[in-house]
């Protein structure tokens, strides 16, 4: 049965800039010569930084994984061929910010073996958790530029219905062909990872979008399309920026994205071709994303073309393989010349967001067109394909009013570079753009660090007064007078009043102890002085110390006494 042809919408603005794409097609890719050495940084993604799984020293093979996904916004990353752990400490990485960050060096041992891996044929009789979960484990995020974990694009939620999975083939941007030389050399992965997304997703129908300026890869996909059900390739009139998702939703769906929200919440999930060609890999090969294909172009390499590289290879040596001529670059970009960024660094190495590497002369990039003042022209405002006013944002943030270029939208804007491109003026409006937006950002983790530091003292502030009231009530239980025995159960008795009890039982023993003592010194007395006399002591009258008394006698009298009182005065409770 055939399909109706796809019926395109349009978006406002684009630009046609100039293509710079046929240089980099004129031979067949191939793969890059294996490196001296890999380095693969733990952050190739959007979201956190994978967690390193293996030591200095270790030997691994290929396809090993040697990171692990540090939480659900995050991606594994796996051994790119055999060999050595040499280390694993921070490296400058491929990034805007020029930054380093941790990363593992693999040293090769020539051979390529691969880690023993499953594949997985049938993928009709899986779940969509089960796939989703292998083409997380196998490390594929978006291919297309952006980096982020393909699992959870192919995760909509129960309560989500998709009506379109629309596979991605525009390559807008000048000067980048690695999907266009995909397309054309390799339709059947695309198609299989195409049919994986679709049974994940369960997606209603399908559309392969491809831009007018790729007619060989155009022709390739549609053969091994045809007769799908449900699958239809689109091909649509090239204008810049219309790779981007949401520019791309509105040609082949004609619905608009909402500011701030996603496709998802109108039915549609976008994903790029390489894409699902990893994805074919992952499930029927077994195979983690471990290399892509590569774009090298610009008129400082002398063959431009694409290769096919492991993630963590040297730039420098693909420039090598690609007969760059060093003295004549002046700027080497990473993705292409609207919305890639500037390379600091020869020796960076390949990451699993690089599409393109341009080794641009001082001719190629304009750099001697002189920034002039805006003469309020308009002509930003009318390619902006997000329908922004790229002037006013560009005096707000030169003038530092971040509330004010907020208010002008200014997060709707995709940095695509329609502006810049046609500014009279060669104002580098998007340079602006992201300088504000890095400052909102800056300020926005200061206060939610000051927040929680003033959450923080306000809660020690309130366990203070809460101990404080505790001491008190404490204070004002003890002070309370006793409770009368009127109750016939005895109150229960503290330590404090155990210990006053058994001092004064104790004192009262003593004293009758010390009394028991006089009575008998003095009746032996009484004895003595009968004695001496012939007479016989009166029992009842005790008698007292008399000049007759020895002053031994008298002693033992004093001691007595003196026991009983200090006995009484100084006895201490244990
Ligand atoms: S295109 Fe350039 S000169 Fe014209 S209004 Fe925009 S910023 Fe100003
Ligand atoms: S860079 Fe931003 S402001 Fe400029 S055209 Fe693109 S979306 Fe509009």
């Amino acid at each position: 049965m055939s399909m109706a042809p796809v019926k395109l919408w349009d978006f406002h603005g684009g630009i046609h800039p100039e293509q710079n794409k046929l240089q980099s097609t004129l031979e067949p890719s191939s793969p890059a010569q294996l490196p001296r050495k890999l380095v693969l940084p733990l952050h190739q993604h959007i979201g956190e930084a994978a967690e390193p799984v293996v030591e200095i020293g270790e030997t691994v093979l290929k396809g090993q994984k040697v990171a692990n996904a540090n939480g659900y916004v995050s991606a594994p990353v796996h051994a790119p061929t055999s060999g050595k752990i040499i280390d694993i400490s921070e490296y400058p990485i491929p990034h805007p910010s020029g930054l380093s960050a941790l990363a593992i060096v693999i040293e090769p041992d020539g051979r390529d073996a691969w880690v023993e891996y499953t594949p997985d044929q049938d993928y009709t009789e899986k779940n969509p958790s089960h796939l989703r979960n292998i083409i997380r484990e196998a490390g594929i995020v978006g291919l297309g530029g952006a980096g982020f974990p393909s699992f959870i694009k192919l995760n909509p939620g129960s309560q989500k219905k998709i009506k379109t999975l629309i596979l991605n083939g525009v390559e807008c941007e000048p000067y980048i062909t690695c999907d266009d030389m995909l397309m054309r050399e390799d339709p059947q992965s695309i198609i299989e990872g195409l049919h994986i997304m679709r049974h994940a997703l369960q997606a209603e129908e399908c559309v392969i979008a491809i831009e007018d300026n790729k007619p060989e890869a155009f022709e390739s996909i549609s053969k091994a399309a045809a007769g799908l059900d449900g699958v239809r390739v689109a091909l649509v009139p090239t204008r810049y920026p219309q790779g981007s998702e949401k520019q791309l939703v509105q040609v082949i769906t004609g619905k608009e994205v909402p500011s701030n929200g996603l496709a998802l919440n109108i039915g549609v999930v976008c994903h790029n071709v390489a894409t699902a060609a990893a994805i074919y890999r992952a499930i029927h090969l077994g195979q983690p994303l471990i290399s892509r294909m590569v774009t090298i172009t610009g008129k400082g390499v002398k063959r431009p073309r694409n290769l096919e590289v492991l993630f963590g290879t040297p730039i420098e040596e693909l420039l090598q393989q690609c007969d760059a001529e060093f003295d004549q670059i002046e700027r080497l970009v990473m993705g292409g010349p609207m919305m890639g960024f500037a390379l600091h660094d020869i020796a960076l190495p390949v990451i699993k967001t690089t599409n393109c590497i341009i080794a641009a002369t001082r001719e190629e990039l304009g750099l001697d067109r002189p920034v002039m003042p805006c003469i309020r022209c308009g002509a930003c405002a009318d390619v902006c394909p997000v329908k922004l006013l790229p002037q006013q944002l560009y005096w707000h943030a030169k003038a530092k009013e971040l509330d004010k270029a907020q208010e002008y939208d200014l997060f709707d804007c995709i940095e695509c570079g329609c502006c810049s491109y046609v500014c009279p003026s060669n104002i580098p409006l998007v340079q602006f753009y992201r300088f504000a937006k890095g400052a909102i950002w800056t300020q926005e983790q200061e206060h939610k660090k000051s927040d929680q530091a003033r959450e923080r003292h306000e809660f020690r502030l309130l366990r203070i007064e809460r101990e404080k009231q505790e001491r008190e009530a404490k204070r004002a239980k003890k002070k309370a007078p006793r409770p009368q025995a009127a109750s016939p159960k005895a109150p229960p008795v503290d330590g404090a009043t155990m210990a006053t009890k058994m001092r004064e039982e104790a004192i009262s023993q003593r004293e009758s102890a010390a009394a028991a003592r006089k009575t008998e010194i003095q009746a032996a007395l009484a004895r003595v002085q009968a004695k001496k006399k012939g007479t016989a002591p009166k029992t009842d009258e005790p008698p007292a110390a008399d000049s007759s008394t020895s002053p031994a006698q008298k002693s033992d009298l004093d001691k007595t006494d003196a026991s009983s009182t200090d006995s009484a005065n100084n006895q201490q409770v244990p």
